[in-house]
């Protein structure tokens, strides 16, 4: 049987999680320029939807994770009160289920949100009720994540770390600690860890994304965390020659052992420079590894991605089967911040169904889908 490359379609069509996706970083740019005229900000280069896009795409594709960061200072200055979060919030779950995504966790920092007088459960309450809304309309479920930020003090990142805390079963995932790693160490905000575990609640972490394995591990075993976004440079603490992975550092080991999942995000580590480009990233060797990875898509408006644009280029660049992109999908349930039978739902209603139709096309087709997972390596 001949392997064919998939088509826009088939994988737009795939059922799909993302679960490292910034909300102030994924707003429409013909969204933005209806913000900004609304407010009469006068910050933006042009009120041309096209154009705007690709301003802010050249603007994050520099190589550097602080340049890539300015661009959200346009999008911050215009989400700040509860109606145009609600919007943003609301178009981000259409926009993520037409682009065949089934359960997302969006992050965002709610401080960058209060400068016009809304409060931390203000912001918190009109991205939840935005994500209701486009629960009932487009049939996908998402959760928050509150990021705390690495710049600033541990007392902030406590205070939001209560504030998740109280917002845990009320559509709040988890807890996050974002931005430039360099100088800002996670152990810094141990004391909002502390809270977070203490409620039971779950961590991400940024980390070796800008940063070595020292920042993945500080994060693993100093901060708790339950998962990485990124960990691109874990690729430090393994021996990888003539294309093939020859030794683990312990580190490595650990996060294949403990099934650490990995958020992966291709597009935006080449945008920031944690990697020089797509075919020296690590990706292809974690997944086929058996590491617990994930691929999303971090910024979708800097990056000028969408989770069907990552899941082509995994698929042209490493040659990635329908098989292993249902790994992704799978790992990503697994790796979810939700509830354990909710999961299990998602995975057996949703997900599963999606591929066998899909190998099923394909089969009509004469095209080679790779095997099907069994039910164990589903359940893993
Ligand atoms: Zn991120």
């Amino acid at each position: 049987m001949p392997t064919g490359p998939l088509d826009l379609d088939l994988l737009r069509r795939l059922p799909k999680v993302s679960l490292h996706d910034h909300l102030d970083g994924s707003v429409r740019p013909a969204t933005l320029i209806e913000l900004a005229s609304q407010c009469n900000y006068d910050g933006l280069p042009t009120t041309d939807a096209d154009e705007l896009g690709t301003w802010f795409f050249r603007g994050a594709d520099r190589g550097s994770l602080a340049l890539y960061l300015e661009g959200f200072t346009h999008t911050i200055a215009l989400l700040q009160d509860a109606e145009a979060l609600e919007r943003v919030a609301y178009e981000y779950a259409e926009d993520l289920a037409a682009d065949g995504v089934v359960y997302s966790e969006v992050r965002f920092a709610p401080l960058f949100h209060t400068r016009e007088g809304l409060g931390l459960d203000g912001v918190l309450a009109a991205v939840l009720r935005g994500l209701k809304r486009g629960k009932e309309d487009f049939r996908i479920e998402s959760r928050v994540i509150v990021c705390a930020l690495r710049s600033e003090s541990a007392e902030i990142s406590s205070r939001l770390a209560d504030l998740t805390t109280s917002w845990l079963d009320r559509g709040v995932a988890g807890f996050d600690l974002a931005g430039e790693e360099a100088g800002h160490p996670p152990k810094d905000h141990l004391d909002a860890f502390h809270t977070i575990k203490r409620a039971n609640g779950s961590i991400t972490i940024h980390a070796g994304e800008g940063f070595g394995p020292e920042s993945i591990w500080q994060a693993l075993q100093y901060c708790g965390a339950h998962r990485i976004g990124h960990g691109t440079r874990l690729m430090e603490d393994m021996a990888i020659w003539e294309g093939k992975v020859i030794r683990l550092g312990r580190l490595a080991r650990f996060v294949l052992d403990h099934r650490v999942p990995l958020e992966m995000c291709l597009s935006s580590n080449v945008h920031t420079g944690a990697v020089p480009d797509l075919t020296s990233h690590p990706f292809p060797h974690f997944l086929r590894e058996g590491f617990r990875v994930t691929i999303n898509t971090d910024n979708r408006l800097m990056s000028g991605t969408t989770m069907t644009q990552e899941y082509l280029l995994a698929h042209q660049e490493y040659g990635l089967s329908l098989s292993e992109l249902e790994r992704l999908a799978v790992n990503g349930i697994n790796a979810a911040f939700h509830d354990y039978w909710e999961r299990r739902r998602i995975l057996h209603e949703r997900i599963v169904p999606g591929y066998v139709a899909a190998r099923e096309e394909l089969a009509e087709l004469g095209m080679e889908a790779g095997p099907s997972l069994s039910h164990g390596d589903k359940e893993a």
